[in-house]
């Protein structure tokens, strides 16, 4: 079982402390969420789980963590400046503003308000999808020497540091280079809890290659990248690819491959039931061409007259000079996060007929891996040992100690936050010093010494 839908999460996020609406005091800002005292384990699991399969287990990936603003010249070689765009219209009926290529089309081709149905709209206008700032002490807002954006990807840092990474590390292609960091796009129609924010966080993987190697290592990236979204207990059956159409290839493009999830599986239609997880593209040779300063156009002119370096690359084994092709699997942290929630969740009833939640992470993903529950809150011995053992346990993994509750609402509380093992000590452990260790899935529970305790969890979690 996964959960029925989104909106499912959003009520546990709020209730559990996973997410919560931002800036809610104040009536909160569209589409906006912080992230709670288990949100921020869970997605730095997300995290460190990329970061060790990216990096630690590879020998050919290099780790970066570039600055989100950069010198304009960055955006405007990238082609952001002029095409980072989404196609906006305005509804004449209801008055919302919408992005074009998400609206359905009638019969004649006309495209339907999502909100009131209605096919009055306004042409397509392009909307800048860049948050602008200005740097330093300005005279105005709009002085354009000052202007500068938030990074709407990590890629492009990625991109001019290619030639540091290389020289400092003495790579040989191919090798990539994998950044985790915030972006921001000002989304005409952000939505869906966190799976369509202004601001996000993504992991992203440059992958340097020769040109034929190109579309080999696209597909190997794919068939790897299955392997591991898969590993963080997402279920195949609700994970599919799609490969983009010709038109719908961004210019920089060969081939992108999208890894889709079904975040949507109320609707009834199935098509419309899936939707982006991350994608995969074939960049070419385009991105470190166009930031280098020797590349030319058709009539002989410096594409980018502003850049200080040229970043090809010399192959010594072949004696060959060319800019390399890049294979880039992008990921958003958060529609991650949404994903390892919603394919984790799980209904079960109890023998009093109520439905009980159990979020059945994986427990490399659980944000707490173990709670330790006094039975006795007002037995001083009890709660003691219970303390005791849970700093013995914490350092070699995420413990908690809870005696805010009865038992049974304790294990409600740690199943529905998919904690993999509760701990309960009673007044029995007192006189044999073990303890009762409780499953999070099968509801078992088992009696098990407290010298034993901490090899036998950590055998159980890993
Ligand atoms: P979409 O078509 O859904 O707008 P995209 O194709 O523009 O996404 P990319 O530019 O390929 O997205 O970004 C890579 C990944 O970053 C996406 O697959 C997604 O996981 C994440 N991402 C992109 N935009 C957002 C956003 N506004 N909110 C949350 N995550 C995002």
């Amino acid at each position: 079982m996964s959960a029925p839908n989104i909106e499912t999460i959003v009520s546990l996020s709020k209730r559990r402390g996973f997410v919560y609406p931002a800036s809610d005091i104040y009536g909160g800002l569209g589409s906006s969420w912080d992230y709670g005292p288990l949100g921020v384990e869970l997605a730095n699991n997300i995290k460190r789980s990329w970061w060790n399969w990216a990096v630690y287990e590879r020998d050919d990936i290099e780790g970066l963590d570039s600055s989100i603003i950069l010198n304009r010249a960055v955006w405007k070689y990238s082609g952001h400046e002029t095409t980072f765009s989404d196609p906006l219209v305005d509804c004449r009926e209801c008055k919302s503003r919408l992005r074009q290529d998400k609206l359905e089309q009638d019969a004649d081709g006309k495209f339907i308000c999502s909100n009131c149905g209605s096919t009055n709209l306004t042409d397509p206008r392009p909307f800048n999808l860049m948050f602008r700032t200005t740097i330093g002490a300005v005279s105005s807002d709009d002085d354009p020497t000052a202007l500068a954006y938030l990074r709407p990807e990590t890629a492009q840092g990625i991109f001019i540091n290619f030639k540091n990474v290389l020289d400092t590390s003495r790579r040989k292609l191919p090798f990539g280079i994998a950044q985790i960091g915030k972006a921001f796009r000002n989304e005409v129609t952000p939505g869906n809890f966190i799976f369509r924010t202004r601001e996000f966080e993504q992991m992203e993987i440059e992958y340097f290659c020769r040109p034929e190697d190109a579309p080999r290592i696209h597909q190997e990236w794919l068939d790897s990248y299955d392997q591991w979204i898969q590993g963080l207990g997402i279920s195949s059956e609700n994970l599919k690819h799609y490969e983009q159409t010709k038109e719908e290839l961004a210019h920089y493009s060969e081939r992108t491959v999208d890894i889709l999830y079904r975040f949507f599986p109320e609707r009834e239609d199935e098509a419309k039931q899936w939707d982006e997880l991350m994608g995969i593209a074939n960049r070419t040779d385009y991105d470190l061409r166009v930031h280098s300063k020797k590349p030319e156009d058709a009539e002989g002119k410096r594409i980018n007259p502003d850049s200080t370096e040229d970043l090809s690359y010399f192959d010594t084994a072949t004696n060959e000079r060319f800019y390399p092709y890049i294979i880039e699997p992008s990921t958003g942290v958060n529609r991650t996060l949404l994903a390892v929630m919603m394919d984790a969740y799980s209904e079960r009833t109890n023998e009093k007929g109520e439905t009980r939640v159990i979020l059945k992470l994986k427990p490399e993903m659980a944000p707490i891996k173990v709670a330790v529950l006094p039975l006795a809150k007002n037995k001083p011995e009890i709660v003691e040992m219970a303390r005791r053992i849970k700093k013995d346990l914490q350092p070699a993994m995420r413990a908690v100690y809870d005696d805010t509750g009865g038992i049974g609402k304790l294990y409600a509380r740690q199943d529905e936050i998919g904690t993999p093992f509760c701990v309960t000590v009673d007044h029995e452990s007192l006189e044999d010093g073990a303890v009762t260790v409780r499953d999070r899935d099968t509801w078992t529970q088992e009696r098990i010494s407290v010298d034993a305790l901490k090899e036998v969890l950590q055998k159980r979690l890993s």
